[in-house]
């Protein structure tokens, strides 16, 4: 993995550099120590909390498979960084994404993965939605995303080792039945707005809250909705993002080819820490209401 964090529960990816490193761990135990004889640097994978090692931030440590420094999971307790936990590490999409499906099987209620989860869901949930419409285009009113929060409540879907930090906004969506967009809006310039533009009973409107988003509007009754589909994981190096497929739906006839709606560990970590973010109180109060 080319990410790393330093504390279990928390939703971060960091980019692995030497300055990234110092900055997140000060160089200080338990991060860094000395262990029969050789330095070792040691932090917290940012899927399954489970500890990890940086190799390559003294270059001579890199093998010739390796350009740049990575983190891998080792199988043991590291006191004060993170506990092992085999399912989890199997389960994790860093440990073999080249075979690896999300399987069926699900966290213990007491997970604490699972639990921080949850705790994001209910305590930023207007981030999760923000960067749900950044990354699709889709902005659903609050009719609809209680709708889906309380389906995701329902299912206890933070159970789901295929639930990660960095997926929380699309599998609040992924399985659903079909989603109406029918007075919705969604990003002018995305790819939704582009393939219903071309739908001849689609009218797209401008919105007086902001000139980023159009509302879908129909001409004659005609039902247009969005369904989203199970990720392929894709592994570039050390780098993994999952896709996610969003299909549009014309009366039950998909309009054009799937959109991919692709995760960003850094981005979307970025966003549930940003410190001078704006509260959105009203769906903070729907979150407390529907996970309270
Ligand atoms: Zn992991």
């Amino acid at each position: 993995m080319d990410v790393f964090k330093t504390r279990v529960g928390e939703c971060r990816a960091i980019a692995i550099s030497q300055e990234n490193y110092f900055m997140e761990t000060k160089g200080m135990e338990p991060f860094v120590v000395a262990e029969g004889g050789h330095r070792r640097l040691y932090a917290v994978c940012p899927e399954c909390d489970n500890p990890v090692r940086m190799v390559g931030l003294n270059r001579r440590e890199l093998d010739a498979g390796h350009r740049r420094p990575y983190a891998k999971h080792i199988k043991r307790d590291v006191p004060g960084v993170a506990e092992y936990d085999g399912k989890a590490y199997l389960e994790c999409p860093y440990s073999d994404p080249g075979y690896h499906l999300p399987s069926a099987t699900r966290r213990p209620p007491s997970d604490p993965t699972g639990r921080a989860l949850y705790r994001i869901m209910r305590d930023r949930f207007d981030r999760v939605e923000y960067a749900w419409r950044r990354r699709s285009g889709i902005r659903l009113g609050v009719k609809g995303l209680r709708k889906a929060l309380t389906l995701w409540r329902n299912d206890k879907a933070w159970l789901n080792y295929g639930s990660s930090y960095c997926n929380l906004p699309q599998m609040l969506f992924m399985g659903l039945p079909e989603q109406n967009l029918y007075g919705q809006c969604v990003l002018r310039d995305g790819a939704v707005a582009r393939a219903l533009a071309g739908l001849g009973d689609v009218r797209l409107e401008a919105v007086d809250f902001s000139d980023s988003y159009v509302r879908i509007s129909t001409t004659r009754f005609v039902n247009i909705t969005f369904t989203l589909g199970p990720a392929s994981r894709r592994k570039t190096g050390e780098h993994m993002t999952e896709s996610f497929p969003l299909c549009l739906l014309s009366d039950g006839r998909q309009i054009g080819g799937f959109i991919h709606v692709d995760t960003d560990p850094e981005w979307f970590g970025g966003i549930l820490n940003m410190p001078d973010w704006h509260e959105n109180r009203r769906l903070l109060g729907l979150a407390a209401d529907v996970l309270g």
